[in-house]
């Protein structure tokens, strides 16, 4: 048995075709799963009953297994799901004045080691399958759809959950084809899809070639030094190689690359660490994402002094670099950035 789920139209389309059958059935197909939210075939009712019972011996659909639910005093919402195979992941449901975002995960536990990020200390557990991510999605506007809202209204996916999205990279790409799929998909446009990479620099470049969703890098520091003892990767991957792959990376012109700058009390939020930020991001169409840190009881990191977050941002924008501060939601329930751990509050 398959999970439906896991399938793009045209890996469905192709598999159609080889029992004989008419591939833009796979349309169809898709039309149900995504748009009208069917959990069984069943409901395909303009499917034969042939190609019913076809799919039926073939395929399971299925949904993932809410554990807990969280909600914020911002509104913004958690959720836990146990997989298949017990292993948990969480999204967060962000509220914004007119539309939602949602923060997937892209794996269970990471790798990566960052040394400031709760989700690190969970090590890494597994890559998450394409129906395990587009699922995060899909049930999401059916929770919407449930409680009157207008599932369209979820406009809007960051791969900033679990996981190094980037490392999951062919899941990845077929998750972002479902969910983009304009006709008969999920119909997210590509400008409102975000990935967030820790700075994987071969496929960063690759993903500017195979999608155009936007890309984040978490850069977090200014010289590799620095830079290697907060995020391991930085060894592998050094400064000059993630700048440089952002540089050349293929978009769409006006578009920007989002740098997400962690700013931690005594470590990276000096004036000296803004102007070498300013100097390194000049050469690239960047705009940054300040994220005072979110302070979590396993870590001594600390956020900076209000005067001194906005103190760094001011130096950002005298120099005509496109900033922000952004304001995590959902700290209290450990929804914000670097906060997911996928365990229960009750357990
Ligand atoms: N692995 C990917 C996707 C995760 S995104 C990546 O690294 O981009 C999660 C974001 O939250 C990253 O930008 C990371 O730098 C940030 N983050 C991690 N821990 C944080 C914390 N404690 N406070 C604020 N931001 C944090």
């Amino acid at each position: 048995m398959e999970n439906l789920l896991d399938f793009t139209r045209d890996n469905l389309a192709v598999w159609l075709d080889g029992k004989g059958i008419r591939p833009f059935r796979a349309g169809q197909i898709f039309k149900w799963l995504y748009l009208q939210q069917a959990d069984t075939f069943e409901q395909m009712t303009d499917l034969s009953k042939e190609l019913r019972t076809l799919l039926f011996d073939h395929f399971y659909i299925n949904r993932l297994a809410l554990v807990e639910k969280q909600v914020s005093v911002d509104k913004t919402e958690k959720f836990l799901y146990r997989l298949e195979d017990g292993q948990h992941i969480e999204s967060v449901l962000i509220p914004e004045k007119d539309h939602f975002t949602i923060c997937v995960s892209s794996q269970a536990g990471c790798a990566q080691d960052c040394q400031f990020c709760l989700t690190a200390k969970g090590g890494f557990i597994r890559n998450l399958g394409v129906s395990e991510i587009v699922s995060q999605v899909r049930d999401a506007r059916k929770y919407l759809m449930q409680k009157d809202i207008d599932p369209l209204k979820l406009s809007n996916i960051v791969f900033m959950g679990m996981g190094e999205p980037l490392v999951n990279y062919k899941n990845l790409v077929n998750a972002i084809n479902i969910l983009t799929d304009s006709d008969f998909g999920l119909k997210f446009s590509e400008r409102r899809v975000t990935v967030s990479t820790s700075g994987i620099v071969p496929k960063i470049t690759q993903l500017g070639l195979d999608t155009s969703v936007n890309l984040a890098v978490s850069l977090n520091a200014t010289t590799d030094e620095k830079r290697s003892r907060l995020m391991p990767i930085n060894k592998k991957y050094p400064l000059k190689q993630v700048l440089e792959a952002c540089r050349t990376f293929k978009m769409k012109p006006r578009k920007k690359i989002t740098f997400e700058y962690i700013l931690i009390k005594g470590v990276n939020d000096t004036k000296e660490d803004a102007l070498r930020l300013v100097k390194l991001l000049a050469p690239i169409k960047a705009k940054v994402n300040l994220i005072p840190f979110n302070e979590y009881s396993e870590s001594n990191f600390k956020r900076p002094s209000k005067q001194d977050i906005s103190d760094f941002l001011q130096i950002l924008l005298d120099q005509n670099l496109t900033a922000i501060i952004r304001k995590s939601k959902g700290d209290d329930i450990l929804a914000a950035c670097g906060q997911l751990k996928a365990t229960s509050v009750t357990s």
